[in-house]
């Protein structure tokens, strides 16, 4: 880590890494296999973090191996078109049928970025609407009121984003309708998109509330919007078919990232095909990218989802329930105020009395006893994520005994915290 420093900013390449959130040294990672990643130090852990969200199927998963293995004889890149990009494309769509046609990008932070290019160029309108808390990446239209790294830092914003711009970016509480209609009938002939995490990961895990989502449907209609589910957290995660499966709400336009790639640089944005048609080069909506639909990491992503079934999500999601009913059950045991929450795959917690349905309630859940709790976790041998504003993750490698052997670990771990 000293010569990390060195080399990057904060000794990192992606700020949450750096343990500023939760204070003391980053874990140096070596390997990763199954449930399990090693230190370099040789240290073993349970992990929940799990490249922060993609490895559904686990670190080092054959599955993923042998199809990288098998693309890899081939080469690495070829900026041309190519099967696999149908493959992936193909899947996809399959498990959501509104994304009709979409476009690979490698980061979530292009899909979101390109979203909302597309929403300006078709509504031609300027102004969006988000979330306090929620993070759509680090495009400077998005880091207001962005959560995750950004609030873990103690950044309200970031340097470097032009006031002009961030004044066409509007935010309300999540889960506060009646702001959300507010601001959209105060700006109604200016608003091109709102953009929703449809369950939130980056202040925490916090669930929309029952007409939450529908509400945002209907105002966007309302505005002549367009509404935009950012997915690429909760995207074959919290069921099989995404937030339009779990909620019942069609989104115009999706952004996916994560899981789609199984532990390579993917994402996408897609949606209808008349909003889609207006990207280049069938229409005028520039976006490209020398690296997009990589034939290794569109095989990573056609090897992930082929092996996601639903029958596997639901399995997921037993030993997901399992964990979160084990820890509220230890933390209610010892008096401690907690709260977990899961959907599909995701999952996470506060130590709060009170369920927390906004960022506003995240940041007034004991942060103290979080990191206390997260360091005890850590030196028994569990990853949680190292800030109190993400979620956590469980893959299809974590099996009844890594959970139960991770709730004794835990539970260990509480009584320390609040000792
Ligand atoms: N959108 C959401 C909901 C995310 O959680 C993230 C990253 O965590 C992004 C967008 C940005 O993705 P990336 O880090 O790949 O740029």
């Amino acid at each position: 880590m000293a010569r990390a420093r060195e080399l990057f900013p904060g000794g990192v390449n992606s700020p949450v890494r750096a343990f500023l959130g939760v204070g003391g040294e980053p874990v140096v990672a070596a390997r990763g296999r199954g449930s399990r990643v090693w230190d370099v130090d040789g240290k073993e852990y349970i992990d929940f973090v799990l490249s922060w969200g993609p490895l559904v199927l686990g670190h080092a998963s054959p599955i993923v191996l042998d199809a990288l293995e098998k693309a890899m004889q081939d080469g690495t890149s070829f900026g041309m078109p190519t099967e696999l990009e149908v493959q992936l494309g193909t899947l996809i769509c399959e498990r959501m049928p509104h994304v009709e046609m979409m476009r690979f990008v490698s980061s979530g932070t292009e899909a979101t970025m390109s979203a909302v290019r597309l929403a300006r160029a078709f509504t031609g309108r300027d102004v969006i609407l988000k979330f306090d808390g929620c993070y759509h990446g680090h495009a400077d239209s998005f880091l207001v009121h962005a959560g995750s790294g950004v609030a873990t830092l103690g950044l309200p914003d970031s340097l470097g984003v032009p006031a002009e711009l961030a004044t066409l970016t509007l935010t309300a509480p999540f889960n506060d309708l009646e702001a959300a209609t507010t601001l959209v009938r105060d700006n109604r002939r200016a608003i091109a998109a709102i953009i929703v995490e449809p369950i939130v990961g980056n202040s925490g895990f916090i669930a929309p509330e029952p007409s939450f989502l529908e509400g945002l449907r209907a105002l966007a209609d309302s505005a002549g919007a367009l509404l935009i589910f950012d997915e690429v957290m909760t995207g074959f995660r919290i069921a099989p078919g995404g937030a339009k499966e779990r909620f019942g709400i069609t989104p115009d336009l999706t952004t996916l990232g994560k899981v789609i790639g199984g532990g390579l640089p993917v994402a996408a944005y897609g949606g209808r095909r008349e909003l889609m048609e207006r990207i280049a080069p069938s229409g005028p909506v520039y976006q490209a990218g020398t690296l997009s639909g990589n034939p290794l990491a569109m095989a990573a992503g056609i090897a992930t989802l082929t092996a996601l079934t639903p029958e596997l999500h639901r399995r997921i999601e037993k030993r997901t329930v399992a964990l979160v009913k084990g820890l509220q059950k230890i933390a209610n045991e010892l008096a401690v105020p907690f709260t977990a929450d899961c959907a599909g795959s995701m999952w996470g917690f506060f130590f709060s009395s009170t369920p927390v349905r906004n960022f506003t309630m995240a940041k007034a859940s004991d942060i103290g006893l979080f990191k206390r709790f997260f360091h005890a976790a850590l030196e028994r041998g569990v990853y949680l994520a190292p800030s109190p504003f993400e979620a956590c993750f469980m893959s299809a490698a974590h099996s009844d005994d890594d959970v139960a052997d991770a709730l004794d670990r835990m539970g260990d771990a509480m009584r320390v915290a609040i000792a």
